[in-house]
């Protein structure tokens, strides 16, 4: 059942390790909190303690150890629902709702959708809630940047970018890490010309000298300075001298250049 004019979630960010970031999703009305990956207990247990939440799902975006480590001893305090994708099972921890591209499932009685963004592993999913205008995309989309491609293949990334380019511009973008500062200076190097890159990469810069996190960021921030999401630019393909190539050839070559940057 949709919810009409409701309240939507409430998101908070939550720091964990040096710089992974897992967040909460909470319902007001229904009193369902999900969390989005569990790289540390500590941080996400005081902050479900502090909010007087109770844990009613996890959503595990991939497999890596920094996603999924603290799951074990997150549950022990705040038993919930753990869903991950169905095509990684295999190697996530124990799901109660294995999920694929196109599923649904609902928190606070709000839809939320999957896709599949494979690319930095094969098997990473995305939690889109429209109603509340959040994507959760871990190590795929990242604030300014991109998830380095540890199993997939640069046209499997930019399928994946492709679909999330299409979700509105007032999405809110809940990425897996503290990476911005460094992916301005790499993104300045494509496009030195482009102002509201310029103008992002010193907002940024002035919120990591006052310690602030630059994640959640908007969709449409990303859209307009990104350069990962901008490969199909001719802007862009004409900045790095790539007029003639395929979309995912010069998002290709934008990802190689971020490797040895
Ligand atoms: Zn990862
Ligand atoms: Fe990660």
């Amino acid at each position: 059942m949709k919810k009409q004019n409701a309240m939507p979630l409430e998101i908070v960010t939550i720091p964990c390790l040096s710089d992974n970031y897992a967040f909460l999703a909470h319902d007001a009305a229904s009193g369902e909190t999900a969390l989005v990956d569990a790289p540390e207990a500590a941080p996400v247990l005081a902050v479900l303690k502090d909010r007087g939440w109770t844990l009613s799902h996890v959503l595990l975006t991939h497999h890596h150890w920094d996603h999924v480590d603290a799951l074990s001893e997150i549950l022990a305090a705040q038993p919930a629902k753990v869903i991950g994708a169905a095509a990684d099972a295999h190697r996530l921890p124990d799901l109660d709702l294995a999920v694929s591209e196109g599923d649904t499932f609902t928190i606070g009685g709000e839809e939320v959708q999957v896709l599949d963004v494979s690319g930095h592993t094969v098997g990473h999913i995305a939690f889109h809630i429209p109603a509340s205008k959040v994507v959760f995309t871990a190590d795929s989309l990242m604030a300014l940047g991109c998830g380095r491609l540890f199993e997939g293949t640069p046209e499997q990334m930019w399928a994946s970018l492709s679909k999330l380019i299409t979700l509105p511009g007032d999405t809110l973008v809940c990425s897996g890490h503290e990476y911005t500062q460094s992916n301005a200076r790499f993104a300045l190097t494509i496009e030195p010309g482009n102002a509201a890159l310029q103008a992002r990469a010193a907002d940024i810069g002035t919120a990591r000298e006052k310690g602030e996190a630059t994640v959640p960021s908007m969709l449409q921030l990303e859209k307009d300075t990104n350069p990962f999401l901008r490969a199909g630019k001719a802007s862009v393909k004409q900045a790095i001298g790539m007029e003639d190539l395929a979309d995912a050839a010069v998002f290709a070559e934008i990802r190689k250049r971020k490797d040895n940057f």
